[in-house]
């Protein structure tokens, strides 16, 4: 009897981390860790072709840096190792051969172009396009007169007449009439087993209690079924998760945008969030809460709350998100964060000193509220960093009101007669304005904010005082009186 939870993550080593595999792996750890059970990465790389160079080593990178952990895999080995398909094929070879000995598989010579002849016929015919069968019942003659003829032969699975019913954890009882399953090849003529033969086989030594997986697997389901019984192998409890949809509802694809993982990453999402918001699609905490824990999610994952129905990737509130994570986490980490992205602007060069860091986290501090990705950062601190600042469209308007300009006359006497120390007290700077200007409330404030930034929105006037300090606030202030904001940039 099985009863400690063992689950596996099993990437097809093709590509970079998409977001949909993501959430399978994430769901199967968050499955193992609330049940206290293992969570077990494998490769499946019996697919040569499809191949990438490094894929695993990326796959694996995003998982971890996704704060996914597994217990046995290809790097930590296990007890039922090798964890790489390409590492198990003396495993397969044996058991192609039982079935083969047990009449339970067969070869079959058919070329592809036979094949393909074959389903165009039962395709006029109004017919399922499945295996006619010729190689079925070869006897050893035929099959050796076939083979001298150069033929190579692949390995087919005989499939029984019975009808095959998949108990889904989150689909409920599928069942697959058996005229829709022809016999299907489980060894390629080149020798390499195909997936659904060599995952039912892994599945079963490795002792997996559940797959959790796509439902774009459901299909093989049957297959896969069929194959465990042949083998004398229970099955382990299957649950196929709807597929992620872009906002047009079709299956989520680049088309929509970033599909990778790593993609989100580059652009500055926190792995938290991603996580977060990855765990919540197609799958809801019991409290309806958004911002939720590792923890928390570890503690409440269960199955039945995995929804039936697809889930729609929304950036919008991925990036709410993500935003909501920046504004919490530790400032110093997210002000490391964002290095990269102001070094690749030439904001800042890789000789960042301790004094400059204290500077940055302030910079970094004033901006992150609006910021829903890392990489915003220049964009949100280019009026820190450039000399020109320009001169936004939407703020124009406000300089051609007579008032803004008696604001920032004041406010450029104000700069000019105050000391270091006086610059020091923002709000008292601002009071004096105000007094000299006769405005207050957003006729007071927007000028000074244009005039220093040359927009109408971004960080607390307070921060940008103190951040630019007194004699880049006085150019700035001396430029805009010069232009009254007629287009050219400050200098
Ligand atoms: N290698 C398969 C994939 O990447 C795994 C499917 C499964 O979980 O059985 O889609």
């Amino acid at each position: 009897m099985k009863n400690t939870v063992r689950v596996r993550f099993a990437p097809s080593p093709t590509g970079y981390l998409h977001i949909g595999n993501a959430r399978t792996a994430l769901f199967n750890w968050l499955f193992a860790r609330h049940n206290e059970g293992s969570f077990i990465l494998r490769i499946e790389d019996t697919d040569s072709e499809r191949q990438v160079h490094q894929a695993e080593e990326l796959i694996v990178q995003d998982l971890k840096w996704l704060g996914l952990d597994w217990d046995e895999g290809p790097d930590k080995g296990g007890p039922y190792s090798p964890y790489r398909q390409s590492d198990r094929s003396n495993i397969y070879a044996d058991y192609t051969r039982k079935l083969l000995n047990e009449g339970k598989a067969y070869y079959c010579y058919c070329t592809p172009e036979e094949l393909e002849t074959s389903r165009q016929k039962m395709m006029a015919l109004g017919q399922m396009p499945l295996y006619n069968g010729r190689c079925a019942h070869l006897s050893r003659q035929e099959q050796q007169a076939l083979e001298n003829e150069g033929r190579r032969p692949s390995v087919r699975f005989r499939t029984s007449d019975s009808s095959v019913m998949v108990k889904d954890l989150i689909r409920g009882e599928v069942s697959f009439d058996r005229k829709t399953i022809g016999d299907f090849i489980i060894v390629r003529s080149n020798g390499r087993p195909a997936y659904n033969f060599v995952v039912v086989i892994d599945d079963a030594l490795m002792e997996i209690t559940h797959v959790l997986r796509g439902e774009d697997h459901l299909s093989n389901t049957p297959r896969q079924i069929l194959i465990y019984r042949a083998l004398g192998f229970e099955p382990p409890q299957f649950g196929h998760m709807s597929m992620i949809l872009g906002p047009d509802r079709s299956r989520l694809s680049k088309r929509h945008g970033a599909t990778s993982v790593v993609s989100y990453r580059e652009q500055g999402y926190l792995p938290e969030a991603l996580g977060n918001y990855l765990a919540l699609l197609g799958w809801s905490f019991p409290d309806e809460e958004e911002i939720v824990s590792q923890e928390k999610l570890i503690q409440s994952f269960t199955v039945d709350r995995i929804s039936k129905s697809a889930a729609v990737f929304d950036l919008t509130k991925l990036n709410w998100m993500n935003g909501v994570y920046l504004r919490d986490a530790n400032l110093s980490r997210i002000t490391r964060l964002c290095f990269p992205y102001l070094e690749k602007s030439g904001y800042i060069d890789q000789k960042t000193t301790q004094e400059d860091g204290k500077r940055l986290e302030e910079i970094v501090a004033s901006v992150r509220r609006n910021m829903s990705y890392l990489a915003q950062i220049p964009g949100l601190t280019s009026l820190y960093f450039e000399e020109e600042v320009p001169i936004e469209e939407e703020s124009r308007p406000w300089l051609e009101d007579p008032s803004a300009i008696i604001v920032i006359e004041a406010l450029q006497e104000v700069f000019a007669n105050s000391t270091e120390e006086e610059f020091a007290d923002i709000p008292a700077l601002i009071k004096a304005v105000q007094k000299k200007s006769e405005q207050k409330g957003k006729r007071l404030y927007m000028p000074i904010r244009i005039a220093l930034t040359g927009k109408t929105g971004g960080p607390e006037l307070i921060a940008v005082f103190s951040i630019l300090g007194r004699d880049r606030c006085l150019q700035r202030v001396r430029w805009v009186l010069q232009h009254k904001g007629n287009g050219k940039n400050c200098e």
